[in-house]
């Protein structure tokens, strides 16, 4: 009697142990398949989540030329579309050729004249430092020269905005940049642009418009431009491969005022 009493509890614990166990494992295939379903649902939501931030992040980035101020270093000056010459830039001007420069770049560029001359590679001045006058006259030739072939007035200006800067952006007006020999895209298969190319940091220039940079500089590629930014400057600037925009950023970034 015992013994069979003893059998039927421990059949009975068995049946309720196996229900239990059995419902344990229904639990917990349950909670898999739950967090299964979470993950596929957290990978379905996570492209949103890191398009988010992006969207959030966007307003912070503002245009590092608005509102710009100017290295304290003169050879450094920006001056673009969106950055006007300062209102106390002050130009010495020196003649070279017919042209006028400013007083500190006049020695530099004489001596790279003269150096390029000993290897029979020639330079002259075709356009230095340009008042804002004499911007607006250019500008205003450009875009009569447009109305008479046919352009809308705003179309005119449109247009000769594209090639020639507004009164007061123009690099010209400061005195540090030189337009040389013919102006003319061809200068970029003369002897001459190769020597710039090997020496024209040495003596403290840049071709201030290349065309690999013109989605920064705004401006296409210009072969004849050169910009006086002072030999060390030059150097670093071709060094790091950088235009004058991402340069003065980057010494910026620096800490450099
Ligand atoms: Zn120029």
């Amino acid at each position: 009697m015992v013994t069979e009493w003893v059998a039927a509890v421990i059949i009975t614990s068995a049946l309720i142990l196996s229900v239990v166990l059995s419902y344990a494992g229904f639990l917990q295939n349950r909670r898999a398949i739950q967090s299964v379903e979470q993950a596929a649902a957290q990978v379905e939501k996570s492209p949103q989540k890191e398009e988010k931030p992006k969207e959030e992040e966007k307003p912070l980035e503002e245009d590092p030329f608005q509102n710009y101020e100017q290295l304290s270093d003169p050879f450094l000056v920006l001056v673009n579309a969106q950055v006007p010459l300062p209102e106390d830039w002050q130009v010495t001007p020196r003649m070279v050729d017919d042209e006028q420069v400013d007083l500190r770049i006049y020695e530099d560029l004489s001596a790279m004249y003269q150096e390029a001359a000993k290897e029979e590679v020639w330079f002259w001045t075709a356009s230095g430092y340009r008042s804002e006058e004499d911007q607006q006259i250019i500008l205003d030739r450009a875009v009569e020269e447009n109305v008479q072939n046919g352009m809308e007035k705003e179309e005119a200006l449109k247009t000769a905005l594209r090639t020639i800067a507004m009164p007061g952006h123009s690099e010209h007006h400061t005195g540090l940049a030189v337009d040389l020999n013919d102006v003319s895209d061809d200068f970029e298969e003369t002897e001459a642009y190769r020597w710039l190319k090997e020496h024209g940091a040495d003596f403290g220039f840049v071709q201030r418009y290349r065309a690999d940079k013109a989605g920064i500089t705004g401006i296409d590629n210009e072969s004849w431009h050169y910009r006086y930014v002072g030999k060390k400057h030059a150097k670093e600037m071709e060094r790091l491969d950088m235009c004058l925009e991402e340069y003065v950023l980057y010494l910026k970034d620096k800490g450099i005022t």
